[in-house]
């Protein structure tokens, strides 16, 4: 197997990841970054982000990961597609296979940022009507829905952007919130209630989805105190933004995660349950989940992996 040695490897390319390799590199430390399946991470999915600092008038998420990126490689950041499938940190240097064995990296430190992804509803029907109407991502697929209606599912900021997005191309936007509330920020609150193409349905589950072959409604229960109300909704996509889990899964067994499956940092560090490992940005990150946080702690762990190097080499 193919074997590139290096003193600190880089797994996952959103703002944590790349945020490290700029650190990494200028600290001398010929970072390699694996980039994983979806290169730029969260961000290249997103459409205007307004609250990033440095960017007065807001910036297409791939532009500005396009920007990270040129930005570390200036710098000499190492990048190789691919997604980590086995790591070993039960000695150094660390060993990680990358696509199954294709190669294999042994490194001195490592720095986790594999970030997070969109989690489903768990209904049978998801999975059944995927691609065919129900999609996690409405930058990817919106486009797929123009003049047609769709439904967002949460109240987050996420589905709030959505919900927003998806208005400027579909017809009608259904939102459907479980709560009598949108967790959304006030700003993001606003842009949906002002929009008249959004109908926000609160106090309300998707129980099932219903078509043949496509998928061409959802099945809901609105409950508000025992009055409950079942009906469907006709709608041809179905769009979920209700938060992420991390990605953590070939993690599982090398160092400790919480119970949500988040990465166990010690406070005020970077540092992971193995010595020379450390872990950045959202997949450690349960509670901000903003692309500035990730930046600042892919800065705290390229310092702490440079700090741990001087004293164990
Ligand atoms: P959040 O966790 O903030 O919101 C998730 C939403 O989904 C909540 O409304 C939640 O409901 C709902 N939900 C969760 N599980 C279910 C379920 N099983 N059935 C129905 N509804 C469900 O996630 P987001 O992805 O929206 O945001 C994550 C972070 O990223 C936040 O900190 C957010 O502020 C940030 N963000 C910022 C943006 C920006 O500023 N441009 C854009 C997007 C995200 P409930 O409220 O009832 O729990």
């Amino acid at each position: 197997m193919n074997t590139i040695s290096t003193k600190c490897l880089i797994i996952g390319s959103g703002p944590a990841g790349y945020t490290a390799g700029i650190y990494a590199s200028r600290a001398n430390l010929n970072p390699v970054m694996i980039e994983g399946y979806q290169p730029g991470g969260q961000l290249i999915t997103t459409t205007d982000v307004e609250n990033f600092p440095g960017y007065p008038e807001g910036v297409k998420g791939p532009k500005m990961m396009d920007d990270f990126r040129a930005q570390a490689e200036r710098f000499g950041l190492t990048i190789h597609s691919g997604e980590v499938t086995k790591v070993d940190f039960t000695n150094r240097p660390f060993k990680v296979e990358v696509n199954d064995g294709a190669f294999e990296v042994e490194a001195e430190t490592v720095i986790i940022a594999t970030g997070a992804s969109a989690r489903y509803l768990g209904l049978d029907d998801e999975q059944k009507y995927l691609g065919m109407g129900v999609s996690a991502c409405a930058t990817c697929d919106g486009f797929f829905f123009r003049n047609k209606t769709v439904a967002v599912v949460g109240g987050g900021d996420t589905a709030c952007e959505e919900a927003t997005y998806l208005a400027g191309l579909a017809e009608k936007v259904f939102m459907i919130v479980r709560k009598d509330y949108l967790r959304a920020s006030k700003a993001m609150q606003q842009r949906v209630f002002d929009n008249p193409k959004i109908v926000v349905l609160f106090n309300t589950n998707t129980v099932g989805l219903f078509g043949d072959p496509v998928l061409e409604g959802a099945h809901v229960v609105t409950k508000v105190g025992e009055n409950e109300d079942k009906y469907d909704i006709a709608i041809d996509g179905f769009f979920l933004a209700i938060g992420h889990s991390p990605n953590t899964s070939v993690f599982k067994n090398a160092i400790e995660l919480d119970d949500q499956g988040y990465i166990v940092t010690k406070a005020g560090t970077c540092r992971t349950s193995v010595d020379g490992v450390f872990a950045a940005g959202d997949v450690a990150d349960p509670v901000y989940q903003q692309a500035i946080v990730a930046a600042g702690n892919g800065c705290r762990a390229a310092l702490d992996a440079e700090r741990f190097l001087l004293m164990n080499s």
